[in-house]
């Protein structure tokens, strides 16, 4: 067993693990960086992913590394910070250690003491009890997720090409993209802009311009979070765009070649235009998950070892200070908490970067103001509105009652999107690519990577 800052004598420096170099815990971090105290940030990544843009990656029109900066190098001037690179496995909340694996150099069996743990670890797909379901519809939460459904898409067309029978053919050319939330429009419209804008001229046999794209929601209309003038009008957009939006349906089977959905009231309904009703198997060889959301498994472990509520999305309770209950040296903050008020009413925050921001600020205060005796006040939200793209010159917006549609609330989009992506390299990067993007209509990184070249392999060298 390592015990990594063991070696610490009395009258050390208040020690601060956060877990987590996301948004809530990285913010947690800066906001720490005039404090008396020694911060360690963990990460299983070496990186900070911008997830808002990851669809981008899936879709080829920015490469990895744009929307991802290296911890250390946000940090590199951070003098009372470090980062180690491993995935906590398992926190003590008695003994006030953090347990490390899979860690880079590979030592099973690392501790990490603290004084105050800040835990950040956010969430992953939730496939509503088909576990089974996600190496067919990969959802996208990582940058090798975000890899693969860029190759899955792209390969579609590909075997298109090569196909003679039409159906096999329009299997390939079939896209169903599972939640119409602001991830699920977003990859329907790309995917609709790449097989209408940018591949037209690039096959010989196909025409991608015949590709179907299906959006499955569940609810009655599309963006649910925002208001329903907005809805309807990104649902004329993504319409517009070639994407066939299937309303009041539930995905309730699938596999490697299709989709079965049915009524989520399980009744047949007019409302989706002639699509497929009530329960339909539509052939299919790429489907794309974004339809549920789950905390991270330290959230559950948290609530076992403080007793505090998990509920079903496996986010555990926190109180009004983001701390567990009996364990103020505790924190939980970002998606993989729900916060309560003092008379424990959930409150309902939405589970987006600004809430992870600004909670991950909200705890470097409260720690760094108790090092001077300070009571904390509770922390306190602040709606700093909705945006989601749908496509070129067109997304919606609603921010603070302003409710915007089209070009304005496009350029919005990429402005905050921009303003909020870490480093400016990668700023300059991404503007300028978008420039090129916008002009051209192409996509830069629609390479189809981690393919094994079968034949390549046999050929002699
Ligand atoms: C595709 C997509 C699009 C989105 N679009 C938007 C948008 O447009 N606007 C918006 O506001 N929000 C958007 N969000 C939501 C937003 O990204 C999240 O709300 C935000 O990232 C939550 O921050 P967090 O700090 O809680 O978690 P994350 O940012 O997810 O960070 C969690 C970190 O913890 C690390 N980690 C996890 N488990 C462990 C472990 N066991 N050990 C060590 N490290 C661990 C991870 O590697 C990661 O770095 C989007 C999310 C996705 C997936």
């Amino acid at each position: 067993m390592t015990t990594a800052n063991a070696e610490r004598k009395p009258g050390h420096p208040h020690r601060v693990v956060v877990v987590g170099g996301g948004f809530g815990g990285l913010l947690a971090v800066r906001g720490l960086r005039r404090a008396p105290v020694e911060v360690t940030l963990v990460d299983r990544n070496n990186y900070h992913l911008f997830q808002p843009l990851l669809y981008q990656v899936a879709t080829g029109a920015l490469a990895p590394g744009e929307i991802a900066s290296p911890l250390r190098g946000i940090l590199k001037r951070q003098d009372n910070a470090r980062v180690v690179l491993a995935a906590v496995s398992e926190i003590d909340v008695e003994r006030r250690r953090v347990l490390l694996d899979r860690s880079a150099n590979e030592d099973q069996d690392i501790e990490l003491e603290y004084d105050t743990l800040v835990v950040a670890a956010g969430a992953s797909h939730a496939y509503f009890g088909h576990d089974e379901w996600q190496p067919l519809a990969p959802g996208m939460k990582t940058i090798e997720d975000a890899i693969e459904i860029r190759g899955r898409i792209l390969t579609a067309f590909e075997a298109a090409e090569l196909e003679s029978d039409p159906e096999r053919r329009q299997a390939w050319l079939t896209f169903v993209v599972v939640g119409a939330g602001p991830t699920g429009v977003e990859m329907a419209g790309q995917i609709a802009e790449i097989a209408n804008d940018t591949l037209p001229r690039d096959f010989a046999n196909v025409d991608p311009r015949s590709a179907r794209i299906l959006l499955i929601e569940a609810a009655d209309r599309v963006l649910t979070s925002f208001p329903e003038r907005l809805s309807a009008r990104a649902f004329r957009s993504i319409e517009r765009l070639g994407v066939t939006p299937v309303l009041d349906r539930s995905v309730v089977d699938l596999d490697d070649h299709s989709v079965t959905i049915q009524a989520t009231d399980g009744e047949r309904d007019e409302r989706s235009g002639g699509e497929p009703s009530g329960r339909d198997t539509i052939s299919a060889h790429t489907i794309i998950w974004a339809a549920g959301v789950r905390a991270s498994g330290l959230a559950a472990a948290l609530g076992e070892a403080t007793g505090a509520a998990v509920d079903r999305a496996g986010r555990v309770s926190v109180g009004p200070d983001l701390t567990l209950p009996g364990h103020p040296e505790l924190f939980a903050i970002g998606d993989m908490v729900e916060v309560h008020d003092a008379d424990g009413r959930p409150q309902h925050l939405p589970g987006v970067a600004p809430t992870a921001m600004q909670e991950g600020r909200y705890v470097a205060k409260v720690i760094a103001g108790r090092l001077d005796g300070a009571e904390p006040e509770p922390f306190r939200y602040v709606d700093k509105g909705n945006v989601a793209t749908i496509g070129r010159l067109k997304a919606v917006m609603d921010i603070k009652g302003v409710r915007l549609s089209g070009t304005i609330a496009w350029l919005g989009y990429l402005f905050i999107h921009l303003f909020y992506l870490i480093g400016l390299e990668n700023r300059v990067l991404v503007f300028i690519r978008w420039i090129v993007s916008f002009v051209t209509r192409g996509r830069g990184s629609r390479l189809i990577t981690g393919r094994r070249a079968e034949v390549g392999d046999r050929t002699p060298t």
